[in-house]
């Protein structure tokens, strides 16, 4: 395993992480979850994110009773949430600073820690002044209940506006993003954020690297029945299943079964290519990827291998496929 330095900080995140979002305490039981998260955490994983809305609080709770019946050392492992999405009520939601501060706490409970190292604003909350933000962020870190605080999905503009906050208080300043980023969905990443990268010293820890699971090309010939599209109650699935019938997705549909052709000749799968192509970025601290079995997260971190393959030559014939690079 390969191991970054989280932006600026000091603290070293593996490069490929581990997340639960559907998938533990949802699409799979607690078994599965366990296993999963031993095998990532065997194979020198060591950051692994969950966040207060996954399963509605049980990918907490489940992935809280794999950290505890392992018996893992604290300091061996990263452990991050997300505060937004916390219930149906009023103040459940959003980022005041009573949601940030009782948010955290219920999440600590699930997760049976003290503490996590990374604790993210799942999105930005224009309803709330960003002094009030910034300042429950740092009394969260202040009380040792999270040593780092970060954002996701929000803008550049917010996030500058969160650093110039911080600078004018003294208080500390974001200092992760966690975007969506894959070889479908770029733009941010590759141009946007380059200011935040540049002057903040910002990590990003990008989510979907397969755009949930696309870029394996599992879904070249249908939705497997096993797979996260075919999970029939859930809103967001059903938008990416649909998705696949329209123009848009057949366009990406045939340019993940060209990407396969580009992993047959480099000897690795079309999901090994994909995150590797992600591993390239020097921006991205960490990968963070989703698994619903254990042999996926075998052949995921094996796409380590993949990245120095990954040649100019090699590059531009990915760009050739995907005509999508963000205009500089
Ligand atoms: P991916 O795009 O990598 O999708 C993961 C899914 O793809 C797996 O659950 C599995 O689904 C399938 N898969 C994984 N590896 C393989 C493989 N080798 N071959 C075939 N199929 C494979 O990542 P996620 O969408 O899960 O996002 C990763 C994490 O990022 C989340 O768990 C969460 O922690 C975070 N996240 C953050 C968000 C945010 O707003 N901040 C939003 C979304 C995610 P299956 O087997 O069921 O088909």
């Amino acid at each position: 395993m390969e191991y970054r330095y989280l932006g600026k900080s000091g603290l070293m995140v593996s490069c490929l992480s581990l997340g639960g979002w559907v998938t533990y305490g949802g699409q799979v039981g607690p078994e599965i979850a366990q296993q999963c998260m031993k095998t990532a955490f065997d194979l020198g994983i060591n950051f692994f994110d969950t966040a207060e809305v996954y399963s509605g609080g049980q990918c907490e709770i489940d992935m809280g009773v794999a950290i505890r019946k392992f018996g893992w050392k604290r300091s061996d492992l990263v452990i991050s949430t997300k505060i937004f999405w916390g219930g149906k009520g009023p103040n459940d939601r959003g980022l005041s600073r009573k949601h940030i501060i009782e948010g955290t706490d219920a999440s600590l409970k699930r997760l049976q820690l003290d503490y996590v190292d990374l604790l993210y604003a799942h999105r930005p909350d224009p309803d709330t002044p960003m002094e009030e933000i910034v300042r429950a962020f740092n009394h969260v870190i202040n009380q040792g209940k999270a040593f780092y605080w970060g954002t996701s999905e929000w803008s550049p503009q917010q996030i500058t506006e969160a650093h110039a906050v911080a600078q004018r208080l003294n208080l500390i300043a974001p200092l992760m993003e966690q975007p969506q980023y894959n070889m479908f969905h770029r733009d941010r990443v590759e141009k946007d954020y380059l200011p935040l990268f540049k002057n903040f010293g910002m990590g990003a820890t990008i989510w979907s690297p397969l755009a949930s699971g696309l870029l394996s090309g599992k879904y070249n010939a249908g939705v497997p029945h096993d797979s996260r599209l075919a999970i029939q109650d859930n809103a967001v699935m059903k938008r990416l299943r649909d998705g696949l019938d329209s123009e848009d997705g057949r366009v990406k549909l045939s340019k993940v079964s060209n990407l396969g052709n580009i992993a047959k000749q480099l000897d690795c799968s079309t999901a090994q290519l994909a995150l590797a192509w992600c591993l390239k970025n020097p921006n991205i601290s960490s990968v963070i990827t989703g698994a619903s079995k254990p042999s996926q997260i075998e052949e995921n971190v094996k796409a380590l291998r993949v990245v120095p393959l990954l040649t100019d030559e090699v590059m531009a014939s990915i760009e050739e496929i995907l005509l999508n690079k963000p205009a500089s």
